[in-house]
């Protein structure tokens, strides 16, 4: 961006820590120095999930009350800014996982949704991170029913049943032989991401990895 509409833009809008809120100055990356070192940042096997559908998931944070209430406001309240913070977060997590790797994707909202929200914020992480890791990101999924949000499910059979069939290729995808990393934003019990990579594997995907912002308790 021309530098001086960088200052300006500044001036309106003061770079902010996108967890704490802090007023930071330019070029702390939506970070300031007490977040950078307090965020409950993973790594090694504590960084891992193993879906049900066999699929290793890698979460760069701990869903911890200052990872939520930042996420909250970049899910629910336009805060879509907190894209390129998260996704520098995603991109160290996933550095040594994205050698090889042909597809960044995303788990899609439903067009409705979409619509509603005005982004998607998991295809919004999909873009920052592949940007950073060098990697193409294309679109693979999208989602064919409106589900209850799983959250509000009861059951792990609940869970299964609500999101099963939900998501389907796009006509134009060709993902035979390719090997994709899969985004979303949380991965709680990991049902919905399950579900997502099921359906790659099946239209011939050489191999999927999965990926998300933060991972909760379970
Ligand atoms: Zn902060």
């Amino acid at each position: 961006m021309n530098k001086i509409v960088e200052f300006i833009l500044d001036l309106i809008y003061p770079p902010k820590c996108a967890f704490c809120r802090k007023l930071i100055g330019t070029g702390h990356e939506g970070l300031c120095p007490e977040c950078t070192e307090k965020l409950p940042r993973l790594s090694g096997t504590d960084a891992k999930s193993l879906l049900e559908d066999g699929t290793l998931c890698y979460s760069a944070l701990r869903y911890d009350q200052m990872v939520r209430d930042s996420f909250l406001r970049y899910k629910f309240y336009g805060s879509v800014s907190y894209a390129d913070t998260y996704s520098r977060l995603m991109a160290e997590c996933l550095k040594e996982t994205a050698a090889g790797i042909d597809i960044v994707t995303w788990v899609p909202l439903s067009r409705k949704r979409k619509r509603k929200r005005g982004y998607d914020q998991a295809e919004l992480l999909a873009n920052g991170t592949s940007l950073l890791l060098g990697l193409d990101c294309k679109g693979i999924l999208y989602k064919n029913k409106e589900t209850k949000a799983q959250s509000l499910t009861k059951s792990r059979n609940e869970r299964k049943s609500n999101i099963k069939g939900a998501y389907t290729l796009r006509k134009e995808a060709d993902i035979k032989g390719k090997k994709i990393i899969i985004v979303d934003d949380i991965i709680t019990t990991g049902a919905t991401l399950s579900e997502c990579c099921a359906v790659l594997k099946k239209a011939g995907a050489a191999s999927v990895t999965a990926a998300t912002f933060a991972k909760a308790a379970r």
